[in-house]
């Protein structure tokens, strides 16, 4: 009865943890949660308050497809200032950003045709590469060097085949960012080919020290790139679901065709609220903080346990260390860390071939539950 591209997609390979974790918590025992992938903190009351109020005044029915105007017009003007490159609002369309970054596959790749994704990486680039009929090829991020870009492997994995690279800088699950040299590596590659570099900046908010540096710095690059961006870490607005995409103009053009026939156009109340989230800087930059707190407690309690190997995170809320223990794998590990020590993560697995012995920490919960958690850890002989 199922579609041969529905078979392709494999199921969540966390789910068995989650269901055990579940019923852990049901039977009343306190489970450490290092497994969040979103923020832990309330959405700033004030954008949810402008977001009702809209609604309250007849806001309720469908919008323009690209977004309404003044969030599309604020969001070029915003990111023109923050990355110094100019774009207008016909380079903006607003949608939740794992669809933009769907709709991108969907806009730029044909049955057969090769991305490239990061090892590690998020675990939706792949699958949704599956969606399309394309072939993902994962390209290795060195972690020697705090996992930046192995150049060689990136220029050897580019066939004739390869039409778009996925870049994810603050990423998911490692915490590093990439550095400026690897960026220019990356613009010298794609300039002037049919290669698109689709880069996923949605942790942008959450950079510890210095500043976001976007794959955008150029406004003559817009032709080779897909920025997405949005409002779910930065704001703690996970269920929104409201994001944007910016490229050139013709490409916004056909995004918006697929936003058209599928979504129609991003929730009316989420884009309002999107709106007032543009004029608070100072929520992201205190959740920031806060998260830097943990991740200093998180780096110095694990570094006193041997069997982790860590790469402090420069920025989100995840680190990703090495585990060596038992010579569990990272799902033995995951599994063995639930049952004993109540302490749920995500196995590295999950990421790509190079997480088999790592796993994903999130430090999206406060600082008492990491402390307990590090406790907790401290058992592991
Ligand atoms: N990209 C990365 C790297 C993520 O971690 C996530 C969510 O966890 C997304 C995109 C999707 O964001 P949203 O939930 O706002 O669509």
């Amino acid at each position: 009865m199922v579609s041969s591209v529905v078979k392709s997609v494999s199921p969540s390979a966390t789910i068995s943890l989650i269901n055990k974790e579940n019923a852990l918590k049901a039977a009343g025992k306190k489970v450490i949660s290092f497994s969040l992938g979103e923020p832990d903190f309330t959405t700033p009351i004030q954008i949810l308050d402008y977001a009702s109020e809209k609604m309250r005044e007849g806001y309720t029915h469908y919008t323009q497809s690209p977004g309404i105007p003044e969030l599309r017009k604020k969001i070029a003007e915003k990111f023109s200032i923050e990355k110094n490159v100019k774009i207008d609002d016909k380079s903006v369309l607003v949608t939740p950003t794992k669809f933009a970054l769907y709709a991108s596959y969907l806009a730029l790749l044909d049955p057969g045709d090769e991305i490239l994704i990061p090892d590690p990486g998020w675990v939706s680039y792949i699958e949704m590469a599956h969606l399309v009929g394309a072939k993902p090829v994962y390209y290795k991020l060195d972690e020697k060097r705090n996992f930046s870009l192995d150049q060689e492997d990136i220029k050897n994995r580019i066939g004739e085949k390869t039409k778009a690279i996925v870049i994810n800088s603050p990423n998911n699950p490692t915490g590093s960012v990439l550095s400026n040299e690897d960026l220019k590596f990356l613009r010298d590659i794609v300039r002037d080919r049919k290669i698109t570099v689709i880069s996923d900046e949605i942790y942008e908010k959450l950079v510890f020290e210095g500043k976001h540096e976007s794959f955008l710095n150029d406004f003559t690059l817009l032709e080779n790139s897909i920025i997405v961006s949005g409002f779910s870490k930065s704001h703690a607005m996970t269920g929104l679901r409201i994001g944007y995409m910016i490229s050139s103009e013709e490409m916004i053009k056909y995004v918006d065709r697929i936003q058209q026939h599928t979504m129609t156009c991003a929730a009316t109340y989420s884009q309002y609220a999107a709106l007032k989230a543009l004029d608070d800087d100072s929520s992201p930059e205190k959740m920031k903080m806060e998260y830097r707190k943990r991740r200093d407690v998180l780096v110095e309690g694990l570094k006193e346990i041997p069997i982790f190997k860590i790469n402090p995170p420069q920025a989100t809320f995840y680190m990703y260390p090495e585990i060596d223990y038992k010579g569990m794998d990272s799902m033995e590990f995951s599994n063995y860390l639930l049952e004993k020590l109540y302490i749920s993560v995500v196995p590295g697995i999950a990421f790509g071939p190079s997480g088999k012995y790592r796993i994903r920490i999130s430090f999206s919960t406060g600082i008492e539950n990491i402390k307990e958690g590090i406790e907790r850890l401290k058992n592991l002989k």
